[in-house]
C-alpha cells in the first residue's frame, strides 16, 4: 500500500482513483469533516485570537525546546518516571523492547501513536515474540489487514464499513454480513477488552508534555489510552520532542483549537493527564528526535514542528482527499507530512512537495499558523537544486512557469486548450478522469454519520 520512492505519489494517486466511488466518498466524507470544522471554529468570537496564542506558545516551546526538554524530564523524574532519550527510530523501538524485555513483558497493547508508526515499532516488537494489539479502532481495522492507517485522526477512513464487517468475519469471528457500525463497534469492544485484559504493558503516544509539571496529555475519544495506562502495571509513552509545551496553563489553548480542528468536536471524548505512574506501577517517557533537531535547526522547515497532528490540513486538502492517505506513502499524508517525509528522506519522498495545487487551504485552517504552501515551493526548490526532482516533471514546471510569465500566451494556451478539448470524441470524453467525474452521482447533502448510516459507503 505504501507508495514507492521518488516518482510515488502520482502513480499511487492514480491507482486510488481507479475506484470513482471509493475516491468520490473519501473525498466527500473528508469535506464534510472539514465543514464540521469550519462551524465549529465561527461558533468561537476569538477562533482567531487562539490560533494566534497557539502559534505564539508553539514558536516559544520550539525556540528553547533544549530547556524546555530538560525541565520536563526533571520533573517528571521526581513524579517517578524514568525519561529516556532516543536519537533515532532504531534507538526507539531498541529501548522499548528492552524495557519489556527486562519486565517479562510479551503481550502489549497500544493506543494510536503516529511516532510509533514512524519509527516501525510494531514490525520490530513482533519480529521479535511479541505481540502487539492496536486499540484505536480504526489503528485496530488497519492492523488486521497489515496496512498503515491513511489518516492521522481517522486511520481507516479509506474503507467501506461492508469491507470492515468482512475483516471481523474473517479475523474476529463475527456474523457475516454484520456492517453496522454500533455492531462492529461491539465487536470490536468485546475483541479489545479481552487484549486489554492480557496486557502486561501498555504503549501510547502523547498530545502534549507539560515542561512545567513534568505531565503528560493524551487525547482519544475511545478511551482505550486510558485503559492502556492503567490496566497494566507497566507504561511506555513513545513521543517526539517537539510535542513541548512550556506551562500546564497553554494546554486550554492547545485543547480548544485541537479537537475543532480535527474533527469539529468542542473537545475529545477524553483528554486523560498522566503525572508519574498509577499506584504500583512503573511510567517510561521514551523522547524522541529522529530528524527532528534537524528539521529545527532548517530556517525554511523547521516550523512544520509546530504542528500539532490535528488532520485538519489533510481533510481540507484537495490533492489529498482525492489521492487518498496512501498514495503518501509516510505515516502522515496530505500537506504536513508532504513537507516532514521529504525534509527527512529527500530521494524517497522527493515527489510529495508536488503533490500540492498551492491552494493555501491548508494554511487557512492550521491551528498553528504553518504556511505549508511557502515550505512546499522551499522544499521543491532545495530538491530541484539537488537534482531530485525527475527530467519530465522539470520541463513541464519550465513550460508552466513560461506560460504563466506571459498573459498574452496564458490565454492564448487557454483558447487553444479549449478548442482541441471541445473537438474530442465524446466516447473520449466519457471515458476520461474528468468525464467520469462529471458522470458520478452526488453524495446527498446528508450528515456523514446519517450517510454511514444509510450504507453510501
Ligand atoms: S500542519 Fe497544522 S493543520 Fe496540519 S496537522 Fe499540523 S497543526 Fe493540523
Amino acid at each position: 500500500m505504501r507508495a514507492p520512492g521518488g516518482a510515488g505519489h502520482a502513480a499511487a494517486a492514480a491507482r486510488f482513483l481507479r475506484d470513482a466511488e471509493r475516491a468520490s466518498w473519501h473525498d466527500a466524507a473528508l469535506w464534510h469533516v472539514r465543514a464540521r470544522r469550519d462551524a465549529a471554529a465561527a461558533a468561537v468570537p476569538e477562533w482567531e485570537a487562539l490560533r494566534e496564542r497557539a502559534a505564539a506558545i508553539r514558536r516559544h516551546a520550539l525556540a528553547h525546546l533544549g530547556e524546555y526538554l530538560e525541565q520536563f524530564e526533571r520533573n517528571a523524574t521526581s513524579l517517578g518516571a524514568r525519561v529516556h532519550w532516543a536519537a533515532d527510530a532504531a534507538e526507539h523501538n531498541a529501548i522499548v523492547l528492552a524495557i519489556l524485555r527486562e519486565r517479562g513483558a510479551e503481550r502489549v497493547v497500544k493506543s494510536k501513536s503516529m511516532l510509533t508508526e514512524e519509527c516501525g515499532l510494531n514490525a520490530h516488537l513482533e519480529s521479535r515474540g511479541i505481540e502487539i494489539v492496536d486499540t484505536d479502532l480504526g489503528e485496530r481495522i488497519v492492523q488486521l489487514r497489515r496496512e498503515p492507517p491513511s489518516h492521522i485522526v481517522m486511520p481507516a477512513i479509506h474503507l467501506r464499513k461492508r469491507e470492515i464487517g468482512d475483516l471481523f468475519a474473517e479475523r474476529l469471528g463475527s456474523e457475516p454480513g454484520v456492517c453496522e457500525p454500533a455492531a462492529l463497534a461491539e465487536v470490536a469492544r468485546r475483541h479489545l477488552r479481552a487484549a486489554f485484559l492480557r496486557a502486561q504493558a501498555g504503549i501510547t503516544g502523547a498530545n502534549f508534555l507539560l515542561a512545567d509539571t513534568g505531565g503528560l496529555v493524551v487525547c482519544t475519544n475511545e478511551g482505550n489510552a486510558d485503559l492502556g495506562m492503567v490496566l497494566p502495571p507497566l507504561h511506555v509513552v513513545c513521543v517526539g520532542i517537539e510535542k513541548l509545551v512550556p506551562r500546564a496553563a497553554d494546554l486550554g489553548v492547545m485543547l480548544r483549537l485541537l479537537a475543532r480542528s480535527a474533527t469539529g468536536q468542542a473537545i475529545t471524548a477524553y483528554s486523560s493527564h498522566v503525572h508519574g505512574p498509577r499506584p504500583g506501577g512503573e511510567l517510561h517517557v521514551v523522547l524522541v528526535d529522529n530528524g527532528r533537531s534537524a528539521l529545527l535547526a532548517d530556517p525554511a522547515l523547521g516550523d512544520a514542528l509546530a504542528c500539532i497532528r490535528c488532520g485538519a490540513c489533510l481533510n481540507t486538502c484537495p490533492v489529498y482527499r482525492r489521492s487518498g492517505g496512501h498514495s503518501y506513502g509516510t505515516p502522515v499524508g496530505g500537506p504536513i507530512g508532504s513537507v516532514l517525509a521529504p525534509a527527512r528522506e529527500p530521494a524517497r519522498h522527493g515527489s510529495l512537495p508536488s503533490a500540492c495545487s498551492l491552494c493555501g487551504s491548508c494554511r487557512e485552517v492550521c491551528p498553528v499558523g504553518i504556511d505549508l504552501p511557502a515550505q512546499l515551493v522551499s522544499l521543491r526548490g532545495t530538491l530541484r537544486a539537488r537534482g531530485q526532482v525527475g527530467l519530465r516533471r522539470r520541463l513541464a514546471a519550465r513550460a508552466a512557469a513560461a506560460v504563466l510569465a506571459r498573459p498574452a500566451l496564458y490565454g492564448a494556451a487557454g483558447a487553444l486548450a479549449r478548442r482541441v478539448l471541445k473537438r474530442l470524441p465524446e466516447a473520449w470524453w466519457r471515458r476520461s478522469a474528468w468525464g467520469r467525474e462529471r458522470a458520478r452521482p452526488r453524495l446527498p447533502a446528508a450528515s456523514f454519520r446519517t450517510r454511514w448510516r444509510q450504507r453510501v459507503r
